[in-house]
């Protein structure tokens, strides 16, 4: 198995030493969960080197190309203008901090920038098409290249791709302000899976689908078309041997004794961040400022160490941030520094990873307190050298780790009163305490590493090949199609069992407005020469009969409550009488009311609720709770609630169309049985072995056979009804 990881940055920094190439591996969760899975396999990962491309020569270029090429990099050369346009522009000024929630410093509706981000993501696409090979996982990373499935997909439509979105996906309130939003949707759906860090963000992008694209999911699966993708939860974990490794290491020890000295005995809290207005650094300081004035006699015992890590410095938000925290340190060091004392120890600078870990070996508190974060690492690194013997943890519940790290002391960010409280809580608490929190929180952070993190990620991807694998060979397409026409030529009697809506027509927003064209009505008239044909519907014995009374074919109606032999009249399947209606209907009209866009409707031996206009949302939650009435006022009655396709529906058990539609079967040595939704699952089931049951659109099914959509469906009606009988 080979795999093609894309990524907007290569894992390796270049850099260049007198006219010479190096690279240097990166450190981020990214590079190094990756790498697991690229170092175990036969894989190319394709990414931007980092540097501008017309800074390069052609000679440049192409030793830079056989550098990387000899580790299996594959660069992706940008301009400039791709650089600013895609990279600082539409991915970080519009996306970066719309998906935090800071929709005040989104540029919103910069066509350049967007211009830019479709080109450069083209640009990612082509150069996959072009190294691609068949049966390769390909697994795109990040909100830099959305658009890269589809137009992968487009060319590749049998390619497996997986996604990852390593930040928060947001709201659909405030997704929806994107003018691109759909697009961006459309191009991530091009996936077979999706991943995101937590459960918030994959109902929130669920969310967004079903409302802009327009596309229902169930548990997370979703119909595109005619794949079946999935949107998950894959938290990410660290490289957590390695941080436990480089705690044990002499260099670590060392450097541990040296910090030590210069604390004088002081407790040290320490924070780390990139300069990123979303890691919340100037509320924090505000809440240490509160908590020297809350706390007076901590002024002495507590040094705050505050990394900040230079980033962006190119975008003027970044710019001001830095100097708003600037001040903010020196204000706080001048009110409460004394001889000897600065209470804020402030590096603007980064620190390679083997230096961070003594400061988190070190550090008393780790207060970390974003006010929006796709996950977080530190917190888990922190966690990580500690080994669950000391330490606490002060960490935001906006952070994406807060879903793993529940015995954290969990703060709201802008609460700067409550995150005083909690450093000084973190502070005082007792070592028996401490130990058994952070030991949970460790015992997680060690199992959920980031190794496993890629390797279940990748493991559902590969399920999702095998999946569409077997449900390829389920389409009714070329030669299955011929055997079928030759067995209706030559058979005795034929039957014709069709489920009517969804089926023969495309589902619309009121049942009313599905009547029946004059394409179907000839195809089944011409078909009715050949076969018994029977409409096997969920409407009512009036609508079918006033839509296809004139046709000589059978009828099942009210999903077999009701049949109609051609040219007989209408037989009922249910003895009881309907006056269990009276029950049913007042709650449904109710819940209609409650619920714009809902409606009920009638039937003789039904009643149903439609939500299929209302908001999807609303309608939901309404639906759950109307069928949790239901279900405990039907109890004890011959009755059954339906959950059908945006409408639940009560009616008379122990009927279905399976056990109306064998009525008609008898001898029949030519039978087909097609429907779209899950009642038709129980005619599926109730067909001989020799039927040709098919499913209408490409959901799961006891049909032995597919067909894409409803137009197919016709199609196939139709080359059956033209069919010259006597070959
Ligand atoms: N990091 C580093 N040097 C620094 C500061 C941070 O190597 O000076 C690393 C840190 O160890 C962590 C990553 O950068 O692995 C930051 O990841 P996180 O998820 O916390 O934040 P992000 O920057 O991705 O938003």
């Amino acid at each position: 198995m080979r795999y093609i990881i894309v990524s907007n940055r290569l894992p390796v920094t270049v850099s260049r030493r007198k006219g010479q190439f190096t690279t240097k591996k990166s450190v981020g969760g990214l590079a190094t969960g990756v790498s697991a899975v690229f170092e175990n396999s036969e894989g190319i990962w394709i990414g931007w080197p980092g540097m501008a491309s017309d800074t390069l020569s052609m000679d440049d270029r192409e030793e830079l190309e056989m550098l990387l090429r000899r580790d299996g990099f594959e660069p992706v050369f940008l301009s400039s203008r791709d650089i600013a346009g895609y990279y600082h522009g539409y991915s970080n000024k519009t996306l970066w901090p719309l998906f935090h929630y800071f929709a005040n410093y989104t540029v919103f509706s910069d066509s350049e920038m967007w211009k830019r981000y479709v080109d450069v993501n083209r640009k990612f696409a082509k150069k996959i098409i072009a190294l691609y090979r068949d049966g390769d996982i390909i697994w795109v990373h990040d909100y830099h290249l959305f658009l890269v499935p589809q137009m992968v997909r487009k060319e590749i439509p049998d390619a497996t791709i997986g996604f990852f979105l390593h930040i928060p996906f947001p709201s659909y309130e405030v997704f929806r302000l994107l003018p691109e939003r759909k697009e961006l949707l459309e191009g991530v759906l091009g996936a077979d899976l999706i991943g995101f860090h937590t459960y918030d963000y994959v109902r929130h992008f669920l969310s967004s689908v079903r409302r802009i694209v327009g596309i229902e999911h169930h548990m997370g699966r979703l119909w595109v078309g005619k794949r079946q993708i999935k949107a998950s939860a894959f938290p990410m974990g660290i490289d957590t041997d390695r941080f436990i490794k480089l705690a044990q290491s002499s260099s670590v020890q060392k450097k541990i004794e040296n910090y030590r000295k210069k604390l004088h005995g002081r407790k040290l809290v320490l924070s780390i961040d990139r300069l990123d207005y979303s890691k919340g650094i100037d509320l924090r300081l505000k809440a240490i400022e509160r908590f020297f004035d809350k706390y007076p006699k901590m002024r002495e015992k507590v040094v705050f160490a505050l990394i900040v890590v230079p980033s962006r410095s190119q975008v003027e938000t970044y710019q001001d941030m830095k100097e708003r925290i600037d001040k903010l340190v020196g204000q706080i060091n001048g009110k409460y520094g004394g001889w000897g004392v600065i209470p804020i120890w402030y590096m603007y600078k980064s620190f390679p990873q083997e230096d961070l870990v003594p400061l988190y070996a070190l550090a008393d508190v780790a207060l970390i307190t974003p006010i929006r974060d796709g996950m977080n690492l530190v917190a888990k690194e922190y966690i990580a050298v500690k080994q669950g013997e000391s330490g606490m943890l002060v960490l935001s519940e906006m952070a994406g780790a807060a879903a793993e790290l529940g015995e954290a002391v969990l703060v709201n960010p802008m609460d700067t009163d409550g995150v005083a409280d909690a450093i000084y809580e973190a502070l005082t608490m007792s070592i028996e305490e401490k130990r058994e929190r952070m030991g949970k929180m460790f015992e997680r952070v060690k199992k959920w590493n980031v190794h496993r993190w890629a390797e279940d990620f990748v493991e559902r991807l590969e399920g999702i090949k095998d999946y569409h694998r077997q449900f390829a060979g389920k389409i009714l397409t070329g030669k299955a199609k011929k055997q079928l026409k030759d067995a209706f030529i030559s058979a005795r009697k034929r039957v014709l069992l069709l489920d009517y809506d969804g089926t023969l027509t495309k589902i619309v927003r009121r049942p009313e407005y599905a009547k029946p064209d004059k394409e179907i009505k000839d195809i089944l008239k011409r078909l009715s020469d050949k076969a018994e044909v029977v409409i096997v519907s969920g409407r009512d014995r009036k609508t079918l009969d006033q839509w296809f009374g004139d046709l000589p074919v059978s009828f099942v109606a009210e999903h077999g409550a009701w049949i109609k032999h051609k040219g007989k009249d209408w037989n009922t399947l249910i003895a009881i009488p309907s006056d269990w209606k009276n029950d049913i209907r007042p709650i449904m009209e109710l819940y209609a009311d409650r619920t714009a866009g809902a409606f009920v409707e009638e039937k003789e031996h039904a009643i149903a609720w439609h939500y299929r206009m209302a908001l999807p949302e609303h309608a939901q939650v309404m639906a759950a709770e109307l069928k949790e009435v239901l279900m405990s006022l039907i109890s004890g009655k011959d009755l059954e609630i339906i959950d059908g396709n945006k409408v639940i529906e009560v009616r008379v058990a122990g009927i279905n169309k399976g056990i109306a539609s064998s009525r008609f079967i008898e001898d029949a040595d030519f039978i087909l049985a097609a429907g779209d939704d899950w009642t038709d699952e129980d005619m599926f089931e109730a067909m001989p072995e020799h039927a040709w049951t098919i499913k209408v659109g490409p959901k799961p099914s006891k049909a032995k056979w597919i067909v894409e959509d409803v137009d197919e469906m016709r199609s196939l009606l139709n080359e059956l009804s033209t069919l010259d009988m006597t070959k």
